[in-house]
C-alpha cells in the first residue's frame, strides 16, 4: 500500500523555541535542530536551524557577529527577516542583505568566512529577526568549489495569491509551476509564505520529504493545531498536505526536502560522512587550504 493519496501531512510535535544561545556576539539563536530532534538527519537535507527571533536591537559602536571560521561540506543559508547581515568570504564574495533577502553560500570543499551585523545597521540599532540553516550536500558534492547566490526578496519566484490572501516566495523548488531562485543540490523546497489575517491556504509536499514549518510572525492554525509565534511544526513523513490558517498576518518558513541517506560526520563548523574527512577537514583548515580572509 504504498501510494501516495491526498491526506493531511501528520503533525509529529510542536516544538517551542529552545533556551537560546549567543553565535558570536551578534546572534541571539534558538537552536531548533539538530539538538531538539532525535536524530541529526531527521530534518535531513536540512541538519541546522538557529533562529534569531524578532527583537529591538539596541545601537552599538563595537562591531556585532561572528569573526572569520570555515566550514565544509554543507550550504549556510541566511535568510533576514529585519536589519541587515553582512558577509565576506576566501572566496571573494562581499554582501549584504536586509529584509527579505537570502544569501545562500555553498561551503562544499572549504571556505572561510565571517558574518555579522551590517555596519550602519549596527550603529542604528532597530528590530532585527533572522534565521540561519545548514543545508547538507551529497557525499559526491561535497568537495565541489564553493559557490555563492545572493537572492535578493526581488529575484524570488514569487505566487500571488488570489483574492489578496497573501504570497508564496519560493526561495528553492518549485510551487504552482513557480521555480525557486536557489540552485541547491538536492530536491527540496524552501517557501516564504505570507498570508493575510483570516486567509487559509492548503499546500502540497511530497510524503517521503522530511518538513517542518517555523511559525516567523503571527499565530496560526496548521493541520487543525494551533500553532504559536516562534514555534516549529516538524511532521511525520505521512500525508502530503498542509493547510495554514492565519489568525493574525503570518509569515511562515516551509522547508521541505528529499532526505539525503548517507552518514553524517559533524564536528563544529564541518559536516562530512566520515570521522576520518573530519579530521581531514581540520588538517586542510590549519594547513591554510581553507584560503585566506581578513579578519
Ligand atoms: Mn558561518
Amino acid at each position: 500500500m504504498n501510494q501516495t493519496s491526498n491526506k493531511p501531512k501528520k503533525i509529529e510535535s510542536i516544538i517551542p523555541p529552545p533556551p537560546h544561545h549567543w553565535v558570536g556576539n551578534g546572534f541571539k539563536v534558538n537552536g531548533f535542530f539538530p539538538g531538539g530532534l532525535r536524530s541529526e538527519s531527521r530534518m535531513s537535507p536540512f541538519f541546522l536551524l538557529d533562529y534569531n527571533a524578532k527583537m529591538e536591537l539596541p545601537p552599538s559602536e563595537k562591531p556585532r557577529g561572528v569573526g572569520v571560521h570555515p566550514h565544509r561540506g554543507f550550504e549556510t543559508v541566511t535568510i533576514a527577516y529585519h536589519g541587515k547581515v553582512e558577509h565576506h568570504d576566501s572566496a571573494g564574495n562581499h554582501d549584504i542583505i536586509g529584509e527579505g533577502d537570502v544569501q545562500w553560500m555553498t561551503a562544499a570543499s572549504g571556505i572561510l568566512h565571517k558574518e555579522y551585523i551590517e555596519t550602519d545597521f549596527n550603529k542604528k540599532g532597530g528590530a532585527f529577526q533572522m534565521v540561519q540553516l545548514w543545508v547538507n550536500l551529497p557525499a559526491k558534492d561535497k568537495m565541489t568549489n564553493p559557490k555563492y547566490q545572493p537572492i535578493t526578496y526581488n529575484n524570488f519566484g514569487k505566487f500571488n495569491l488570489p483574492d489578496n490572501k497573501g504570497i508564496v516566495n519560493v526561495i528553492a523548488g518549485n510551487f504552482n509551476g513557480i521555480n525557486g531562485a536557489a540552485y541547491t543540490f538536492s530536491p527540496m523546497n524552501v517557501y516564504d509564505i505570507k498570508l493575510n489575517a483570516g486567509s487559509s491556504l492548503k499546500i502540497e509536499l511530497p510524503e517521503n520529504y522530511n518538513t517542518g514549518i517555523l511559525v516567523i510572525e503571527g499565530d496560526a492554525v496548521i493541520n487543525e493545531q494551533k500553532v504559536p509565534e516562534n514555534n516549529f511544526v516538524l511532521f511525520k513523513n505521512k500525508g502530503t498536505e498542509v493547510v495554514f490558517t492565519a489568525i493574525t498576518n503570518c509569515t511562515f518558513l516551509v522547508l521541505s526536502g528529499e532526505p539525503i541517506n548517507e552518514p553524517i560526520a559533524a564536528h563544529g563548523p564541518f559536516l562530512m560522512n566520515t570521522d576520518k574527512e573530519i579530521q581531514d577537514a581540520i588538517d586542510d583548515y590549519y594547513s591554510g587550504k581553507f584560503g585566506h580572509l581578513e579578519d
